[in-house]
């Protein structure tokens, strides 16, 4: 089927995800990476830390953990490909290459001041690692965490500003990315999820109910710019949670984190725009459901950047 003979063609739609640890991708845009991927986009995931400081959930693994064998970051290398794998989506990267920042714990432990974590990452140097894969895909759309990083984790607080940074870095180096997203879920969708869970009773199989608190990057729904319907790619989306199987207990459209606390699983994810011109929503104000403007003037080809872009 395929002429060997010249190099594939750039595709024409290129979507960068920047995350902190193996597994955010999956539960965050794992739906959002296997349906752009399906279609022929370039989905392109720069994971910036190995995650090595997670709890680990099986207890046949245990002995992975930092304060054991602390072998989880090469681990969870294996369990992002596996993931990966299961989305369609062969370019995955890692900030300054594998282990150049270590995962920093949780806000607050002792692990926040270990030299290479990412926390402490000097911040153009992570930036400008960013710029580099930047300036490499050329891609229309970003995707990160918000400002608080979703929930409070220095590695994804890290991660949306070096994602920012990266930003303004390759804009300053020829390609400006069209339009950047935050992660984020309505509130309304929250509430009903927990709902379903609740209405689950007895069949549900976690230990605990995790409230609509402990979900990051709650918005009221005027927030929400897209939402992409990822129906379709809700058995990829599970299957790549269960590949992640140190750090997510999968159990019908339940799923868990170490914290044993479930929570509803997520088809539709959704995404608020902070960068670049604004994309058409739908009618009466519903969110747009692309992360692409669709008219096929895709910004940054290989002919070079024409600098259009209009973000602040
Ligand atoms: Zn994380």
């Amino acid at each position: 089927m395929t002429d060997r003979s010249t190099p594939p063609a750039r595709p024409a739609r290129r979507l960068l995800l920047v995350h902190a640890h193996p597994d955010d991708e999956t539960i965050n845009n794992g739906a959002t990476m296997a349906k752009y991927a399906a279609e022929g986009a370039l989905v392109t995931l720069v994971t910036c830390t190995l995650g090595e400081e997670g709890e680990v959930i099986p207890p046949e693994l245990a002995h992975l953990a930092s304060d054991r064998d602390d072998t989880l970051g090469d681990h969870r290398i294996g369990e992002l490909a596996a993931a990966m794998s299961e989305l369609g989506v062969t370019d995955h990267r890692f900030l300054g290459g594998p282990g150049r920042y270590r995962d920093s714990g949780m806000m607050g432990v002792a692990q926040n001041e270990v030299a290479d974590c990412f926390w402490q990452a000097d911040l153009d140097e992570a930036a400008g690692h960013l710029a580099e894969v930047i300036l490499d895909v050329r891609p229309q759309a970003l995707v990160t965490y918000d400002d608080n990083g979703g929930y409070g984790h220095p590695d994804h607080i890290q991660a949306h500003r070096v994602a920012l940074r990266g930003y303004e870095l390759a804009a300053d180096q020829g390609h400006r990315v069209d339009r950047v997203f935050e992660i984020c879920v309505p509130r309304s969708v929250v509430e009903e999820g927990f709902a379903r869970l609740a209405e689950a009773g007895r069949d549900f199989p976690f230990e605990q109910v995790a409230s609509p608190d402990d979900v990051p990057g709650v918005v009221d729904d005027d927030q929400v710019t897209v939402a992409i319907d990822g129906s379709a790619y809700t058995d990829r989306k599970t299957a790549a949670m269960r590949a992640h199987a140190t750090q997510i207990a999968v159990d019908g459209p339940f799923f868990a984190l170490s914290n044993d606390l479930g929570q509803p699983f997520f088809a539709t994810e959704y995404y608020r725009q902070v960068r670049g011109e604004a994309l058409g929503g739908g009618p009466s104000g519903a969110p747009a459901g692309d992360l692409f403007d669709g008219d096929g003037d895709f910004n940054g080809g290989d002919s070079g950047d024409d600098g259009r872009g209009s973000a602040s």
